[in-house]
């Protein structure tokens, strides 16, 4: 789990690397200069838009999903250029430049478990609700950039779709919870959940939340997102949902990464990670 929150706008960094059987794009997708697209919308709904109530302890309420969201097929808007129809998975990996330093803003401080430089900024296609590709971003630890290339590689061919991959930023942290989100995302230096000092997976870039809403985290009564309670029921499988032995969980596996859905004491279906936590 990451957060959730309103999203800006990206920039993609110059030069591009790529390892392994990984296609190259050797023209990133040019930088977005527009402002921020609004939130993706569903009859019913607007995603972002309500502040979950707070209990006594300050904590937003668990509240149950509101209908237009139970079952979920969002396309969150382009913010970087889709590839073309029928264009192969492409992907690019390349050093954090000061852009996306600024981007990234405080979601990396003094302190964290590894500097800007042992991270990487990855472009790469994925596949969406609206059965069509689009590019995303992830920023990830460098040693393990050319393995989520791979993964994303087979998430695409599979056509699993998500509904948007992209770098999280201060604004992400600092919204007020709505409960909603379902970015899928993976670099953000912050402590596991529980605790104030023991830095999570995310933070050294070795985790990765897919699709949050479809795929929530559940410990006692608590559910991120929020609202995603619907999709405790694991059954029927519904689109953007992870399940054993997908092709999402085999992918991870196969570079040997570990799924907090198989987890017992708290299920974090969404996520992922080297260390196995
Ligand atoms: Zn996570």
């Amino acid at each position: 789990m990451v957060s959730q929150g309103p999203a800006a706008s990206p920039t993609i960094a110059a030069d591009t690397t790529v390892t392994g059987d990984v296609a190259s794009s050797t023209a990133p997708p040019t930088p977005a200069t527009a402002p921020p697209a609004p939130a993706a919308t569903t009859p019913g709904w607007v995603l972002g838009a309500t502040p979950l109530p707070k209990g006594p302890d300050g904590t937003p309420l668990v509240l149950p999903t509101p209908p237009a969201l139970r079952d979920r097929r969002l396309t969150a808007p382009d913010r970087l250029p889709p590839p073309p129809e029928g264009a192969p998975y492409r992907s690019a990996a390349v050093p954090i430049d000061a852009v996306l330093a600024a981007r990234m803003g405080s979601t990396h401080q003094p302190g964290c478990p590894v500097p800007l430089a042992d991270l990487r900024h990855l472009t790469l296609s994925f596949w969406g609700f609206d059965g069509r590709p689009h590019t995303g971003e992830l920023v990830v630890n460098a040693k393990v950039a050319a393995d989520v290339q791979e993964v994303f590689g087979k998430l695409y061919a599979a056509r699993f779709p998500l509904e948007e991959v992209r770098v999280v930023e201060p604004g992400d942290l600092t919204a007020e919870p709505t409960g909603d989100g379902n970015t899928s995302a993976a670099f953000v230096c912050r402590p596991i959940r529980g605790s104030t000092s023991t830095p999570s997976a995310h933070s050294s870039g070795l985790a990765i939340d897919i699709n949050p809403f479809q795929n929530p985290y559940k410990k006692g009564a608590s559910v991120l997102p929020e609202l995603a309670s619907a999709y405790l029921d694991r059954s029927p499988a519904r689109p953007g949902m992870i399940t054993r032995g997908d092709v999402v969980t085999r992918a991870f596996a196969e570079i040997g990464w570990g799924w907090g859905g198989a987890w017992t004491s708290s299920t974090d279906t969404m996520h992922f990670s080297a260390n196995g936590r």
